[in-house]
């Protein structure tokens, strides 16, 4: 199946979010690819639960309120916006003045203009061959909002910073007093002052065990060299073992756009790469004091997205 569009917009994070609804708003269409699950980006992968203090028009904001917000706005607009999830590009080759760009799930997409949204590549959740075979809808990779946890019984799963930051934040914030972590090394590989945090609140921890098995209610664990088993019963599991990042692939036409030292993508005032209707925005590009922002990967977004309106105006 063809679908076209005006521009294919690769990466759903703020900054292709924004975009896609910044060119609704100014006749553009778009289609976003995102190769992860949910929409998004960087701050509902990485850190869901925190407060954004650099927002404008809050005194603080949480990103999977921004994210649900912006993700209104894209439905709200279906015969300008299509999205496709879980999705990543096959190749994309040149017909005429059209992008012909081949996804993963077969569809082909025609556009005159890409945008790049990538940021620093797909960030994909870490799973143990035990978490691939459990698809049950209690077990979060992200964190999903406080309301769906208030009060529940939550076991967490892993013993970095982020592990930590999820069972510090919903002891302070009161969300639920029924925090299990579970970490299969002695330590907690995390800053001093969020172990300190956790030691002070309600939160019970369970080093070097190991999770045996997983049903849609319990899991049970083993002590590493204790070998006790215990059973912990869940309402929610919130895994967190680290996110694998993988860049854009080997597509010929991508391939020819201009890099710095440091790999991001060269662009002009109006994110313009060098290879000719081809954008880069957000944390894909770099630029002197470029601040690695959510406003400015949106503001990139809305650049590129009035810079595509003129040339279609231009031309036809
Ligand atoms: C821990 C942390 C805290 C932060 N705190 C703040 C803060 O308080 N305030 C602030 O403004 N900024 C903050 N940032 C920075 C902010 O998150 C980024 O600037 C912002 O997310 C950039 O948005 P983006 O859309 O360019 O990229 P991203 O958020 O990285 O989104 C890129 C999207 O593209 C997708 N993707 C990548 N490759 C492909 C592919 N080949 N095919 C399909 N999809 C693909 C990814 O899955 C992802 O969804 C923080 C960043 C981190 C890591």
């Amino acid at each position: 199946m063809i679908i076209s569009k005006d521009v294919l917009i690769i990466g759903g994070g703020p900054g292709g979010m924004y975009s896609s609804i910044i060119g609704a708003l100014i006749n553009v269409s778009s289609f976003i690819v995102e190769s992860n699950d949910n929409l998004g980006g960087q701050p509902m992968q990485l850190y869901a639960e925190k407060d954004i203090y650099d927002y404008p028009g809050f005194l603080t904001i949480q990103p999977y309120v921004l994210t649900e917000g912006m993700k209104e706005q894209i439905k709200s607009y279906p015969d300008k916006i299509e999205v496709s999830l879980k999705t990543t590009i096959l190749d994309i080759v040149k017909d005429g003045e059209y992008f012909l760009t081949r996804l993963s799930n077969d569809e082909i997409v025609k556009t005159r203009f890409i945008i790049i949204a990538t940021g620093s590549g797909s960030f994909t959740p870490v799973k143990s061959d035990l978490l691939k075979e459990a698809n049950y809808s209690n077990i979060h990779y992200v964190f999903q909002g406080e309301k769906q946890y208030k009060n529940k019984k939550i076991v967490i799963l892993g013993g970095g910073d982020s592990a930590l930051d999820w069972a510090n934040y919903l002891n302070e914030k009161n969300i639920t007093n029924d925090v299990v972590l579970v970490h299969r090394r002695e330590e907690f590989r995390a800053r001093q002052e969020k172990i300190n945090k956790l030691s002070l609140n309600n939160t019970r921890t369970y080093l070097n065990f190991d999770l045996s098995k997983i049903s849609k209610n319990n899991i049970v664990i083993n002590g590493i060299e204790s070998k006790e088993e215990i059973i912990i019963p869940y309402e929610f599991l919130l895994v967190q073992y680290g996110q694998e990042i993988k860049r854009l692939g080997d597509i010929d036409i991508l391939k020819q756009i201009e890099r710095n030292r440091i790999n991001k993508i060269n662009i002009d005032i109006n994110c313009k790469t060098n290879v000719e209707n081809i954008y880069a925005i957000g944390n894909s590009n770099d630029f002197e004091a470029k601040p690695n922002l959510i406003i400015c990967a949106a503001a990139e977004g809305a650049r590129a997205m009035y810079s595509i309106r003129k040339k279609i105006r231009d031309n036809f």
